[in-house]
């Protein structure tokens, strides 16, 4: 990824804080996701009041995204509302994992802090070297590639 599109991306997912639903925790989380076709589709976390519901962001891009006809990604910035920054939660990890079987590619993770600034980059295979996704669950995935 050049460094424009590294910039863009993670520009995106701090303006995708701004969108977060965010009633329980007050803190936006925002993330962006480039896929293969080099389009940038953003998610903000949802809420809600009662417990248990809601969404993080990442998978909200993800969503985003697949409601694009798109399942193919290449990048994820994801925007913390912390000056430490974080990382996407297991359950977000999980789901970069599917896709990224999906999409026969490492899914490059961009970690960013509240000020924009780069906390961490590492990418899915690095996070979840053995995950299980389709391929183990013996899913045939093939026709999402498009
Ligand atoms: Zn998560």
């Amino acid at each position: 990824m050049d460094k424009v599109t590294k910039e863009k991306l993670i520009k995106s997912a701090m303006k995708a804080i701004h969108y977060a639903y965010h009633p329980v925790s007050k803190k936006g989380v925002g993330a962006a996701l480039l896929t293969q076709k080099g389009n940038i589709y953003q998610g903000a976390n949802v809420q809600s009041v009662i417990s248990g519901l809601g969404s993080c962001a990442e998978i909200c891009s993800i969503y985003n995204a697949v409601a694009h006809g798109e399942y193919c990604f290449e990048a994820i910035a994801v925007a913390f509302p912390s000056a430490k920054g974080a990382r996407p939660c297991g359950a977000c990890q999980q789901m970069l994992f599917e896709f990224s079987e999906v999409g026969q590619k490492d899914i490059k993770i961009i970690c960013v802090n509240e000020k924009g600034k780069i906390v961490e980059e590492t990418s899915i295979k690095k996070l979840m070297p053995k995950g299980y996704g389709p391929k183990e669950s013996g899913r045939d995935v093939s026709g999402y590639r498009k």
